[in-house]
């Protein structure tokens, strides 16, 4: 689904309210509610509209699994989300779009700039990060960089929340997806419904990698340190995926994880810059969770915008 179509394109030269970064469920509710206050808001996202839960979590298994929560919005498709959010604002006060990475950011002339390349640059007064964690990242690449993946079987290293739910979403584009975990028994896995309820999903405790098998530079199997070997082509390493959120250089503080650090407003280490959402924290954060934090963001970035600018 084309959800860019949605929006508006951004404008070059102009300058914004707020940039958004990242077009996911924090940074669209972000958006949202600014432009509901009258805002001049623009969202800038690498992927294009919809971050993980609208491009991966809810189009891929939300309609046929009733039992993972999706109340924060309650709807069961990406599209109906996005249209939601399109139609709740006034007519003239769209949101603008961008389709680019940011790679760096910086002050000018008491401005904020985005620069996505050495020629375009956005201008904004305030900025709200919301670049996720990078699990969607993680998981797209390995799907996207395979031919015919369904034919495939692919190993997830790990079995926390978050490997299990991305089990869960490898379970739709591969054939059999193995769940590997070197310290779990079987009824220390608190997320074992989840994999039950995929057919092709096979919980694997007590176990690790071996050796990685490659026919023609191209992996083909693993041994399992049980002496067991699985045929497989890819392998998706939860506990290695992070957050690329080295280009908020100054302007945010990133912990050890690489997660940006803001205090209990969504706010950042600078004036006028907010973080929302899954980029803020390592824990596994609900939907639910999501949408009050960018909630919360907006209204701080709103109140910012009032003593600083005069509205
Ligand atoms: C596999 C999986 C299953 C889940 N299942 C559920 C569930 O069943 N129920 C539930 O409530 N929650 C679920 N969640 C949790 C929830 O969906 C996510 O935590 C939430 O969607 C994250 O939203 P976000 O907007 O913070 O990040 P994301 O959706 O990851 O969006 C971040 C966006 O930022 C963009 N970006 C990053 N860096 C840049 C940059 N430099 N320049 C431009 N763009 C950038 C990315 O392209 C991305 O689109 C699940 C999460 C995962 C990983």
């Amino acid at each position: 689904m084309d959800f860019e179509n949605y929006f508006w394109p951004i404008k070059l030269g102009f300058i914004y309210d707020v940039i958004v970064v990242g077009a996911g469920l924090a940074g669209l509710r972000t958006a949202e509610q600014l432009a509901a206050a009258g805002k001049e808001v623009a969202i800038i996202d690498k992927n294009g509209i919809g971050g993980i839960f609208v491009n991966e979590v809810l189009d891929v298994y939300m309609p046929s699994t009733q039992s993972l929560k999706v109340e924060p919005t309650g709807y069961t498709t990406g599209e109906a989300f996005i249209e939601h959010i399109v139609k709740v604002l006034p007519n003239n006060k769209p949101i603008d779009f961008a389709k680019e990475e940011v790679q760096l950011i910086r002050y000018n002339h008491g401005l904020i700039m985005l620069c996505c390349s050495p020629t375009t640059t956005y201008f904004c007064k305030s900025v709200v990060f919301a670049t996720g964690n990078g699990y969607n990242a993680g998981l797209v690449q390995q799907y996207k960089s395979l031919k015919n993946p369904k034919t495939r079987n692919i190993c997830v290293l790990g079995s926390d929340i978050y490997a299990t739910y991305s089990s869960f979403v490898l379970s739709y584009y591969f054939k059999n997806v193995y769940t590997i975990d070197r310290a779990k028994t079987r009824e220390q896995n608190d997320f074992l419904d989840i994999v039950e309820q995929a057919g092709n999903i096979q919980w694997l405790p007590m176990c690790d990698i071996k050796d990685r098998i490659y026919t023609r530079n191209k992996l083909s199997s693993m041994v399992l340190t049980t002496g067991d070997e699985i045929r497989c082509s890819a392998v998706l390493d939860t506990r290695e995926q992070k957050p690329d959120n080295a280009f908020v250089g100054p302007f945010a503080k990133l912990d050890a994880d690489g997660f940006i650090q803001t205090n209990i407003y969504g706010a950042c280490a600078l004036p006028g810059v907010f973080a929302a959402g899954a980029c803020t924290g390592k824990n596994f954060k609900f939907s639910s969770e999501i949408m009050v934090e960018a909630t919360v963001a907006a209204e701080n970035v709103l109140k910012f915008l009032k003593e600083t600018y005069g509205g």
